[in-house]
């Protein structure tokens, strides 16, 4: 498939035209922000680590039934995708308090919560992504009740699905970000789940030590990012037995590559 013009750069990912419309091809980049783009770095390897993360997440959904925009990875860090209209609208699941929803109601950090609490904000880095209430998605149009409420039941399944999958391999999914897109399919809206699934957008703690194997390494300066998304890699068993390092060093050599043409 051939990588047209750049149609949007976001801040961890490009987006790319193909000769498919429906089509689009989704780069993963190193760059990593945090509190509103306040904080920024570069952590080489990040991009292709939630590059294969992110394709093994959204294959085993796709598999229990739940719609994607993944077609297939490309490379290390390419995937094609199916161009959605995406929802503005960033849906946060969360199983035990942390973050954002500790400081905002002074609940103890590391509360589990009797139920999944699904919380919205809209896409929107000028305003700073604001929470709000689902009567908001009504009262704006971002959404319909009926594409609300199948993707309420998404959710639910999405979680129950991700609780098991890294309980099984001593991980606790503790929170995560969601995002849906509209597709036509025989002329009809659909809904189905967009953008990516990794570490950069799940809070992922061991579940014996409880250390955190997740952006949050990089927002609360805790350094060694690479190694814990290599952790999770591995222990998904999507990386053998190749060290954190071998991930850098296949970006290394792809950019050489590139340069070399
Ligand atoms: N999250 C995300 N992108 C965002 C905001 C949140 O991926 O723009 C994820 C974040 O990684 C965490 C969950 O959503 O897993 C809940 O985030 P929270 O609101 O606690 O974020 P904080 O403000 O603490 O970064």
């Amino acid at each position: 498939m051939k990588k047209g013009k750049k149609l949007y750069e976001g801040k961890a990912k490009i987006i790319y035209a193909t000769q498919d419309k429906d089509l689009v091809i989704q780069y993963f980049k190193d760059d990593a922000t945090a509190f509103n783009n306040q904080k920024k770095s570069t952590i080489e390897g990040k991009g292709v680590l939630n590059n294969r993360i992110s394709e093994h997440i959204l294959s085993n959904l796709s598999q229990i039934g739940i719609k994607n925009h993944l077609v297939k990875r490309l490379n290390m860090r390419e995937q094609i995708i199916k161009l959605v209209e995406i929802i503005p609208i960033e849906f946060i699941v969360r199983n035990v308090a942390t973050g954002s929803l500790t400081k905002r109601l002074g609940i103890e950090d590391g509360t589990v919560l009797k139920e999944p609490l699904i919380e919205y904000c809209l896409k929107d880095d000028n305003l700073g992504d604001p929470l709000i209430a689902e009567e908001h998605i009504y009262a704006f149009e971002w959404a319909n009740k009926k594409e609300i409420e199948k993707i309420k039941k998404m959710i639910l399944r999405i979680n129950d699905f991700m609780i098991g999958m890294f309980r099984g391999i001593g991980i606790k999914l503790i929170d995560f970000k969601l995002e849906f897109g509209r597709i036509k399919s025989d002329g009809k809206d659909e809904i189905i789940l967009a953008d990516e699934i990794s570490p950069d957008t799940c809070r992922l703690w061991d579940s014996v030590t409880d250390k955190k194997l997740d952006k949050d390494r990089f927002r609360k300066d805790l350094g060694d990012l690479i190694p814990a998304y290599t952790e999770v890699a591995k222990r998904l068993g999507i990386l053998h037995e190749q060290s954190n390092v071998s991930a850098v060093n296949v970006t290394k050599l792809s950019s050489v590559k590139k340069k070399s043409k």
